[in-house]
C-alpha cells in the first residue's frame, strides 16, 4: 500500500488536469494520470510530478468506454493500493460547436459518453475502491471532484449538448454526496469559468473581448492553476463539514448583475 495518498485525475495530460495534477503533487499526492491520446504530453506531465517529489503513474484510457474505466481504476488500484480522490476533469467541448437546430445524434453521444456517463460510472468504480480502503483503515477518507463548467448554468445556443451534461453534473454531485456521507467520503462540484486551454484556444479572439467587456468582474482569463488551487484545497480536508458543494472559479462570472 502506497504510504502518500492517490489521487486519479482524469484528462491530465493538458489544461485544467494537468494544472490538477502539478498542484496534487506538490501537495503531497501521488498523482494517476490519465489521457486519451496523447502520451507524449502525458509524460511531460509525469516528469514535472516527479520534479515535485511524487510519484506518478500515467494510464490511457477513454473515460467514454466501460472497459477502459474499469482497467483505469484496476491499474490505478493494484499499483497503489488506495484512491484518495478521484477528479473528473476529462472532457470535451461540443463537436463543431453546431446550432442546437442542427446538432448531431453523434455528436450529442460523444459530448454525453465522456462528460456525463463516463464520469458518473467512474464515480461508482472508484466509490467502491474507496470504502473499501475507509473500512479497512488504509486511508482516512475519500474525495470526488467532479468539474463542471459555468456551461452548467449559462446557455450557449452552440453547445447545447455540453451545456446539459454540465447541468446535470449538479444532480450527480448532490447524489454521490448523499449516498457516500456515512461512507467517509466527499463530493463536490467545481465550474470554471473562461480558462486558458486548448479547448478555448479555437475561440480565444472572441473570449478576449469579451473579458475585455467585462464578461466576469475580474477581468482576466481564468489559469489552470485557479482551478487547481480550489481542488487541492478540497482534498487536502480544509472542509470536512462540507459536501455535495458547488464551488465557482470563474471570476464572479455567476453573479447576476443589473
Ligand atoms: P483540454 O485542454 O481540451 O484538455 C482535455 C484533456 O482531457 C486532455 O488531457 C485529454 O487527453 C483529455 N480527454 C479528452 N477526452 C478524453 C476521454 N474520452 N478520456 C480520457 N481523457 C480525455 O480541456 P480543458 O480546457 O483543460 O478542460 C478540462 C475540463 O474542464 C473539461 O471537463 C471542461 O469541460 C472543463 N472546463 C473547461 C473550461 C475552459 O474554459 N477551458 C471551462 C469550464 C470547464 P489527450 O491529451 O490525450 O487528448
Amino acid at each position: 500500500m502506497n504510504k502518500r495518498p492517490t489521487a486519479l485525475i482524469t484528462g491530465a495530460s493538458r489544461g485544467i488536469g494537468r494544472g490538477i495534477a502539478e498542484k496534487l503533487a506538490k501537495a503531497g499526492f501521488d498523482p494517476v494520470i490519465n489521457y486519451r491520446a496523447n502520451s507524449e504530453a502525458a509524460e511531460e506531465v509525469a516528469f514535472a510530478c516527479r520534479e515535485l517529489g511524487a510519484s506518478p503513474l500515467t494510464i490511457p484510457a477513454d473515460v467514454a468506454i466501460a472497459a477502459d474505466r474499469r482497467r483505469l481504476i484496476e491499474e490505478t488500484w493494484e499499483h497503489f493500493g488506495r484512491l484518495d480522490l478521484l477528479v473528473n476533469n476529462a472532457g470535451i467541448t461540443s463537436p463543431g460547436r453546431h446550432d442546437l437546430l442542427e446538432l448531431t445524434e453523434e455528436g450529442w453521444d460523444q459530448v454525453f459518453a465522456t462528460n456525463l456517463k463516463g464520469p458518473f460510472f467512474l464515480s461508482q468504480l472508484a466509490a467502491h475502491k474507496m470504502i473499501t480502503a475507509v473500512q479497512e483503515g488504509v486511508q482516512p477518507g475519500g474525495v470526488i471532484v467532479n468539474i463542471s463548467s459555468i456551461s452548467a448554468i449559462a446557455g450557449s445556443t452552440n453547445r447545447a449538448d455540453y451545456c446539459m451534461a454540465k447541468a446535470a453534473m449538479r444532480m450527480m454531485t448532490e447524489l454521490f454526496a448523499v449516498r457516500l456521507a456515512d461512507e467517509g467520503v466527499r463530493v463536490y462540484e467545481v465550474c470554471p469559468g473562461v480558462i486558458e486551454s486548448d479547448m478555448t484556444a479555437p475561440v480565444r479572439e472572441h473570449y478576449e473581448a469579451r473579458i475585455h467587456d467585462g464578461l466576469s468582474p475580474i477581468r482576466r482569463w481564468g489559469r489552470p492553476e485557479d482551478v487547481a488551487e480550489v481542488v487541492a484545497l478540497l482534498a487536502t480536508g480544509h472542509f470536512s463539514f462540507s459536501t455535495g458543494d458547488r464551488f465557482f472559479v470563474d471570476g464572479g462570472f455567476h453573479i447576476r448583475r443589473l
